[in-house]
């Protein structure tokens, strides 16, 4: 009576329900989650396409299934996901690291002297602090967040890359000096602007934490209180870098400038988008010939 279900015609089915919910990648999604739920890799669930499955095993199937069908994210079921080739552990306390947030790293790697002092403001699961730590195993890293549930995620994903013990978290905001003397400041902030979050996917706007996405009215409230913490915390000629939404380089280069800063850049993501903002703190002579400006 109860039809028998194998491996194969559950993936089909499961895809096929992705794909009219509008879910991008609905296979790989769904090899991925019967694969979790049977705990099998993906040439484990390939060399398996012939098995029945059992109730039990499609009972944890469809609990899968129904939350991806949700929209909750795939990282989130999955409880992982990859940043820098390094493995991360993601809840819904942490914005998911993002493909583009490579080039902020790769920004800060051309940067940054080996034995740098580094600090990462609202580090989230951790990982553009844990991907420096690993490529500069010299670098002093300071990491803080907000959230002390994302610190305790960003800890444990620290742990878990070999870097546990160099980089230190701190409960802390973008909006209070952080004390220090930094060789390079960088940050990936909220920077979605208020009109812009109920256009995210579903997936980013009713499961990322809104905290790690909104950047307020105009998407740069976090912009600018860097701006006001982050020079303190700066030496002279150190760098800090910036992630920024679509459409806000040219502004947040605008606003480094005014801030006293030098050799501003630009760098674009992989879809072409300026992503990484950056600059250099001026020469204390240059910053002093700069200050007039407050008036
Ligand atoms: N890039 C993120 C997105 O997908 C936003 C991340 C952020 O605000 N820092 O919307």
């Amino acid at each position: 009576m109860n039809k028998v279900w194998t491996v194969l015609e559950v993936l089909r089915w499961t895809s096929d329900h992705f794909n009219r919910q509008g879910i991008d990648n609905p296979r790989r999604d769904a090899e991925l989650l019967v694969g979790t739920a049977l705990a099998l890799d993906r040439v484990g669930v390939y060399v398996n396409f012939d098995r029945p499955l059992v109730e039990k095993e499609l009972g944890r199937i469809r609990g899968l299934v129904a939350r991806r069908a949700k929209r909750e994210p795939l990282q989130y079921i999955l409880g992982e996901t990859e940043f820098w080739s390094l493995p991360f552990r993601v809840t819904p306390a942490v914005l998911i690291p993002r493909p583009e947030t490579e080039i902020l790293v790769e920004e800060a790697l051309k940067r940054a002297s080996a034995d740098a002092a580094i600090l990462d403001l609202g580090t989230g699961s951790g990982a553009v602090a844990v991907a420096l730590a690993h490529e500069l195993p010299e670098a002093a890293v300071t990491a803080f967040d907000i959230s002390a549930e994302a610190l305790t995620i960003a800890a444990a994903n620290a742990h878990r890359n070999g870097v546990g013990e160099r980089i230190r978290f701190v409960e802390h905001n973008f909006g209070t000096p952080f004390p220090g003397d930094f060789d390079l400041i960088l940050s990936n902030p909220p920077y979605v602007a208020a009109e812009e979050l109920a256009d995210l996917m579903p997936e980013v706007r009713n499961h990322e934490p809104h905290l790690a996405l909104s950047g307020g009215a105009d998407g740069l409230d976090a912009v600018r209180a860097i701006l006001r913490t982050a020079p303190l915390s700066l030496r002279f000629s150190g760098w800090l870098l910036l992630e920024v939404g679509q459409g806000q380089a040219e502004l947040v280069e605008t606003m480094l400038t005014k801030a006293g800063f030098t050799e501003t850049f630009q760098r674009r993501d992989y879809a072409d988008i300026p992503r990484v903002v950056g600059g250099r703190k001026a020469w204390r002579a240059e910053a002093e010939r700069g200050s007039p400006r407050r008036a």
